[in-house]
């Protein structure tokens, strides 16, 4: 059954000014699920308003207020934990149990961080040339905060902004990406039970060339912040200007696996950076870098496990890979495969999609071996379920091969060395690294972004570095012989 949603502009829940909508279709079973409005240009301008309008009065509440309405909210998530985490896998096609109810569990630790670490920012005390004098800093939101997030983490992603957003006095409006908008307004739902006042938060509904464009080129407009494609992250950089930016982009992070690693470890990983979400994440293990001499034994390791993957319903029990969201992003996959082969890769397992479900888009978990730089599927962010293993031989091949891409978000390096892990974490031009450990693991407070000097995005979100991100220094200086 389709149902009608309505946008949150300044405390209410409203159609467009056009009366535009667009539809929300499942990539489970390709029926449509949910009727969204298409934001006008004028609904963007009264979303900025009510939050212009808020952002004085809201950045003057006191912190320990905004730390109990982002607890307030993390309860409301929790009361509707399952529903919200229903809808995610309805919209977005990950694993209900395995995915979605831990992302809706991960965005509500996220609101809880931020209720603490807003009890934890401090300021310098700077001395002056002047004895009577002293310089203090405070932190201090940025104000007008448009957040734009993408499809494949419909929540968490949201909330990476809005929690460190609104503890600190933002007041925010915020667009969901057209594939996965319905998550954003059952949290704005949250949001305003949790009593928010009205106008602070908001959300708009649409397409990013319009809507988003809108939004990040409006004069009331602050600051933006961007989780998305690197194309998209340029062209907003272009139109945001002088704007206060946090733009989070792709990645195409190798998992490194060197000879004297624990192999079978290792596949485990691997399996779990490429299969994760169906391999659409943004630190995926895009790439796999293993040394010759250990390459057969981990092949075997990684194709045991990947036999083991389920790839079905998202809301059966037991099953590990529900679809890819879209046909454009199964479309790409099919692309990176092809050019892989036809430029002399191997398939080892899968290569295609699966037959015999409600939609084109359950994708079969690849391995492909032979895969050297100049193929799509290394050059480029895939974002599907591939395993894509590219040998070499000496570390400094290790190193040149992970840099050789534009991306630097994440990447993973499988070593019982503390020797070579020091050599590699020195060398590799990215903003993570994992030691032992998938590129998908993350920790919510951790300091998550790219490299300068590649299409990774610029600052950091995670905790407090998000905190640091979304507000800035004000400097006071104070004369204390002229005070009383
Ligand atoms: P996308 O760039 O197509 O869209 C992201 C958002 O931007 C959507 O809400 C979209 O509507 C909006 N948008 C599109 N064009 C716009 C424009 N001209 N102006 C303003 N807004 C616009 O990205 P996507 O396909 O939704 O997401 C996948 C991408 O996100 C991948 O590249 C992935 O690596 C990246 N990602 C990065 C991180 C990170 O933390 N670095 C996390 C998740 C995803």
């Amino acid at each position: 059954m389709t149902k009608k949603f309505k946008m949150y502009i300044d405390g209410k829940w409203v159609d467009s000014l056009t009366g535009e909508t667009f539809k929300v279709v499942s990539p489970i079973d390709g029926e449509i699920i949910a009727e969204i409005p298409v934001a006008a240009k004028e609904d963007v301008d009264r979303a900025v308003q009510a939050a212009a309008v808020n952002k004085e009065s809201f950045k003057l509440t006191g912190d320990n207020y905004r730390s109990d309405l982002c607890n307030k909210i993390a309860d409301e998530i929790e009361k509707r934990k399952e529903e919200i985490a229903h809808w995610m896998t309805m919209e977005q096609g990950k694993p209900y149990e395995l995915e979605s109810l831990p992302e809706v569990e991960e965005s509500i630790l996220n609101f809880r961080i931020a209720a603490e670490d807003i009890k934890r920012i401090d300021g310098n005390v700077i001395f002056s040339n002047d004895p009577n004098k002293k310089f203090f800093t405070k932190r201090e939101p940025n104000g007008v905060y448009a957040a734009i997030t993408p499809w494949n983490f419909p929540m968490v992603i949201p909330v990476e902004y809005v929690a460190p957003g609104l503890v600190t006095g933002n007041t925010m409006v915020m667009k969901p990406a057209s594939l996965t908008p319905i998550t954003v307004l059952l949290m704005a739902e949250c949001i305003e039970a949790a009593g928010v006042p009205k106008g602070v938060f908001n959300v708009v509904t649409g397409p990013g060339s319009t809507v988003g464009e809108a939004m990040v080129g409006h004069p009331m407009v602050d600051a933006v912040g961007f989780t998305g494609e690197g194309v998209t992250g340029r062209k907003i950089a272009s139109i945001a200007l002088l704007k206060r930016m946090l733009l989070e982009m792709g990645g195409n992070g190798p998992q490194i696996v060197l000879d004297d690693a624990d192999i079978v470890e290792a596949a485990k990983e691997a399996a779990f950076g490429c299969y994760m979400n169906a391999g659409q994440v943004c630190c995926a293990t895009e790439r796999i870098l293993v040394q010759k001499n250990v390459k057969d034994q981990f092949i075997d390791e990684l194709l045991r496990i990947t036999k083991e993957i389920k790839v079905g319903s998202p809301f059966e029990s037991g099953i590990t890979m529900g679809p890819l969201n879209s046909e454009e992003t199964a479309k790409k996959v099919d692309t990176h495969i092809k050019d892989a082969i036809k430029k002399g890769a191997k398939i080892i397992c899968g290569g295609g999609r699966e037959k015999g479900f409600p939609t084109n888009l359950y994708y079969q978990p690849t391995i492909l071996d032979n895969v050297v730089p100049g193929m799509l599927i290394h050059d480029e962010e895939t974002f599907g379920p591939v395993a894509p293993i590219t040998s070499f031989e000496t570390d400094e091949e290790a190193v040149q091969i992970a840099n050789s891409t534009v991306y630097g978000l994440q990447m993973a390096l499988f070593t019982s060395s503390l020797k070579r892990s020091k050599y590699f974490s020195d060398r590799l031009q990215t903003g993570n690294i994992a030691i032992n450990a998938s590129t998908c693991y993350w920790e919510a407070h951790q300091p998550f972004g790219g490299s300068p000097g590649t299409e990774s995005g610029q600052g950091r979100l995670g905790g407090m570095y998000t905190i640091y991100d979304m507000t800035h220094i004000k400097t006071v200086s104070v004369d204390f012989e002229k005070c009383k």
